[in-house]
């Protein structure tokens, strides 16, 4: 398909038959006076003065336990860059389809008219009491990474910038399964990270909770390897600066274990992956064009282990592997926050999840015969059905285990057919 009736084709997707993805359905019924006195006044007041007596009751009585708002300033957009609110919302949107599709999770989707930190957590703060969860999205960094850190602070309900925790949580379960098949530890492996930007961050700090050590970290920005002797670092780069006197991705990446590209395209070359460790492992993410391109990575080594941000390729880092399924699980319960406990869940039973024999429904959803665990297939394929049974519990269980949850989940047997249904 050319490039003028592929955009031809998604305009007309979003514009017909009626406009935008998403729209808001009634789930009680309306057919008579006495239903809409119920669902109306006078009937409403009883649940507005039950709430008024518990807030908790607002579970009970209206849909905040299953609605997550999806709340962007649209400054920084797929890599489309500060495109403004408005031009953000097709992405909001869809998301809003995804958590739907996925996890039955309800979204409205909001976009906000300021690039003021203090302003935007205002604004979040005061529509959080409708929500049982917030999922920022497309913020720039590094102010993603203050609103993010306050408004967990400051509220009571979960709240996470998918754009850091989502990737971190897909590429490490792929990371993890990665290194089983190279037959490397992740405690001893070299890292090389290129990006420093919000996601880069994010998965780095992941991948130390899971084992990885700073000293065997290079991560690398628009200019070249972040060194401790650098001035002005921000915060977050300050975090992973390196005591290696180098400068280049050329020097970085020499007999490094692993790449992880989370920058732009084109910037490893095939003589920068030949200087590479056996089996490296090599995750290109950088959208929609990987750091170097998939067969041309795949021509230069027969021992590598790949993944990029790309449908068009086996292992692909999608966020969809995660966010439906962690809110799920987070809401469930009614946790207070997303924790690294219940990350690291999602992330472990992502990896096992790959690991197990794959039904035929999958195979035949990707035009495959024989998908199986191996270099091809490191992470779940996102129209897995078996998602939603493996990540959410998975997820609660670790929000209750490390005191997050604030109701139990007592049978887990139920609740997975629950899952299913
Ligand atoms: P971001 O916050 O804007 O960060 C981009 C980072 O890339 C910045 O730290 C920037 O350096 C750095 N950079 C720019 N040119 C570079 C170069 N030549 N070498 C090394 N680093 C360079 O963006 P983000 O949200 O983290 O996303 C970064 C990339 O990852 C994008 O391409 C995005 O599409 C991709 N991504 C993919 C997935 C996925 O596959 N699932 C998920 C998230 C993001 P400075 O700090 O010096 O500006
Ligand atoms: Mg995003």
């Amino acid at each position: 398909m050319s490039k003028q009736s592929k955009r031809r084709e998604a305009l007309i997707y979003h514009a017909k038959p009626r406009p935008g993805k998403i729209q808001v359905v009634p789930t009680k019924k309306y057919a008579t006076q006495r239903d809409l006195a119920l669902a109306y006044s006078p009937g409403v007041a009883d649940p507005c003065l039950e709430i008024e007596k518990d807030v908790r009751n607002a579970y009970k009585y209206t849909n905040k336990g299953n609605l997550v708002a999806v709340i962007s300033n649209g400054t920084a957009v797929l890599g489309l860059g500060d495109i403004g609110p408005e031009a953000s919302k097709p992405v909001m949107e869809g998301k809003a389809l995804l958590f739907k599709i996925f996890a039955d999770i309800d979204v409205f989707d909001i976009e906000v008219d300021t690039n003021n930190i203090e302003e935007f957590i205002a604004t979040v703060k005061n529509i959080a009491p409708t929500f049982g969860g917030i999922n920022l999205e497309d913020i720039k960094a590094p102010e993603a990474f203050e609103i993010e850190r306050r408004l967990k602070e400051e509220l009571d309900i979960p709240v996470m910038h998918d754009d850091q925790h989502g990737t971190a949580i897909i590429s490490a379960a792929a990371l993890l399964n990665a290194l089983e098949l190279a037959g490397k530890k992740i405690e001893e492996v070299s890292i090389v990270i290129s990006g420093a930007g919000a996601a880069a961050v994010s998965c780095t700090r992941l991948y130390k909770a899971f084992g990885a050590k700073s000293e065997n970290i290079v991560m690398l920005d628009s200019k070249g390897v972040i060194r401790e002797d650098r001035e002005n670092l921000t915060e977050e780069k300050a975090e992973f600066a390196s005591s290696r006197k180098i400068d280049t991705l050329e020097e970085a990446v020499k007999d490094a274990d692993v790449f992880i590209g989370l920058s732009v395209k084109d910037i490893l070359s095939p003589t920068m992956l030949n200087s590479m460790a056996n089996d490296p492992i090599v995750f290109a993410l950088a959208n929609p064009d990987p750091e170097i391109d998939y067969n041309l990575a795949m021509d230069t080594r027969k021992d590598i282990i790949m993944a990029t941000g790309r449908s068009d390729h086996p292992n692909q880092v999608n966020n969809v592997l995660g966010f439906p399924y962690i809110f799920r699980g987070a809401l469930d319960v009614r946790a207070t926050k997303i924790n690294e406990a219940m990350k690291m869940a999602a992330v472990k039973a992502l990896a096992e999840l790959a690991k197990e024999h794959v039904p035929e429904q999958v195979n035949i959803a990707y035009g495959e015969t024989k998908l199986s665990f191996g270099r091809d297939y490191i992470i779940p394929k996102p129209f897995d059905p078996r998602l939603i049974a493996a990540v959410p519990p998975a997820v609660a269980k670790a929000a209750i285990e490390s005191g997050a949850a604030t109701t139990a989940i007592t049978n887990w047997e139920a609740y997975q057919d629950e899952l299913y249904e």
